[in-house]
């Protein structure tokens, strides 16, 4: 039987990190895998969510199950970062926890699927598992492009797919951060795509995976939040797995903004079935964590001061990259204003396999660069070897 099965291409970013490991040069640098790292290239645990996990350690008095909804003080805790100070939008608001944002994601898509969603509309490049999502549950992608040549955000294109699209379409939106390009819609813009959708009534699903890597936690939610003052449903798919450094611990939550809490009590019913089918229940460990740090306000300042040094930190690369203008013909100064962990760079294959076995600088064939690769440090080489490549 098993003869039946044609081979899958392996992740291409897993099999960066191998040629990168083997790689015998000091200074190379890896700019694949969208991990975050520090000044020295680390990728440490938050001082709060150790601190949180030693509590967890000494209180946690079972490991019996929770149900399918997971940690609903974690899922509760969070809301009020996400939505703000009427976390619920007076009882329209609910979630429950899901293994990661990728969790969230497919639950998202599969309720929408279930609720007789046929076709979702993409900005695209958009994070490669979107599409691979959609794919395996049968879902049609509708893309549309994402970015400008200029490096900015496409509006047209965003609201053209929301005005026309039919009533079982669903259009999957990046709350911020946007991966892989960096490039956010301004405050403005996410008012235009708000008022759209209400006009239209096409079905909004946030992914919202990077909140406070952007410009800051209360900035990085307010496009999210635009969009759910004015529509009446909606599905938000979460992750903690980058803002609170929890990778492997896979930690996210699924919200659903609903016309009343009848509503939401339905939709819940039908969201933990899928999830029972599919996970049964998420893992507990690192949405306890959150919910700790969450719940005491020392450890909620120390979590914050450290998301505050990882944003300053791609911040500063970010405006020295802007600063430096140009590498070779690469316009760098659209980084600037860009957001998050990443950015796509317009090279071609060649030239990403030139960076690698000529300069020892390694990124995906796309020519997405985890911003947090680089440092103060290594900028000069950097830009030095593209502009060597990219001329
Ligand atoms: N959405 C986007 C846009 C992402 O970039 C990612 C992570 N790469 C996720 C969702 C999933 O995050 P998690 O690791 O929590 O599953």
């Amino acid at each position: 039987m098993l003869d039946r099965l044609s081979p899958q291409a392996p992740d291409a970013l897993l099999a960066l990190i191998r040629l990168h490991d083997a790689d015998p040069r000091d200074d190379k640098i890896d700019l694949g895998v969208g991990v975050y790292r520090t000044e020295d290239g680390n990728t440490p645990v938050f001082a709060a969510v150790k601190a949180a996990e030693q509590r967890l350690v000494q209180e946690q008095d079972s490991k019996s199950y929770l149900g399918p909804e997971g940690d609903m003080g974690f899922v509760n805790a969070l809301m009020p970062h996400i939505f703000g100070a009427d976390p619920t939008m007076g009882g329209r608001i609910s979630g429950m926890q899901t293994p990661g944002g990728t969790g969230a994601v497919r639950l998202a898509l599969a309720l929408a699927q279930k609720a007789g969603v046929k076709r979702v509309h993409m900005g695209v490049p958009s994070w490669p598992n979107h599409a691979q999502i959609l794919a395996d549950l049968g879902l049609e992608l509708v893309p549309f492009d994402h970015a400008s040549p200029d490096g900015t955000a496409n509006l047209e294109a965003v609201l053209d797919a929301i005005v026309n699209a039919g009533v079982e379409d669903a259009v999957l939106l990046h709350g911020c951060c946007h991966n892989p390009t960096g490039i956010d819609y301004t405050a403005d813009q996410w008012e235009q795509i708000a008022e759209a959708l209400a006009q239209s009534g096409t079905f909004p699903i946030i992914d919202s995976a990077y909140q406070g890597l952007g410009q800051g936690l209360e900035a990085d939610a307010a496009g999210l939040r635009s969009v759910l003052a004015k529509v009446p449903e909606a599905f938000i798919a979460y992750s903690c797995d980058k803002n609170f450094g929890q990778y492997r611990d896979r930690v996210g939550a699924f919200y659903i903004l609903g016309q009343d809490s009848k509503a939401l009590e339905t939709a819940f019913s039908n969201a933990n079935a899928l999830a029972r089918a599919c996970w049964s229940m998420p893992p507990d460990h690192g949405g306890a964590v959150v919910r700790l740090i969450l719940r005491d306000p020392e450890l909620t300042a120390m979590w914050m001061a450290e998301l505050d040094d990882m944003r300053g930190r791609m911040r500063g690369v970010r405006d020295a990259l802007a600063a430096a203008g140009s590498a070779g013909r690469i316009d760098l100064t659209p980084l600037g204003t860009q957001n998050g962990l990443f950015a796509m760079l317009p090279v071609t294959k060649e030239e990403v396999a030139q960076l690698r076995e000529g300069h020892g600088i390694y990124m995906a064939a796309s020519g997405r660069i985890n911003i947090a690769g680089l440092t103060m440090g290594n900028l000069p080489k950097f830009i030095a070897a593209l502009a060597a490549v990219a001329h």
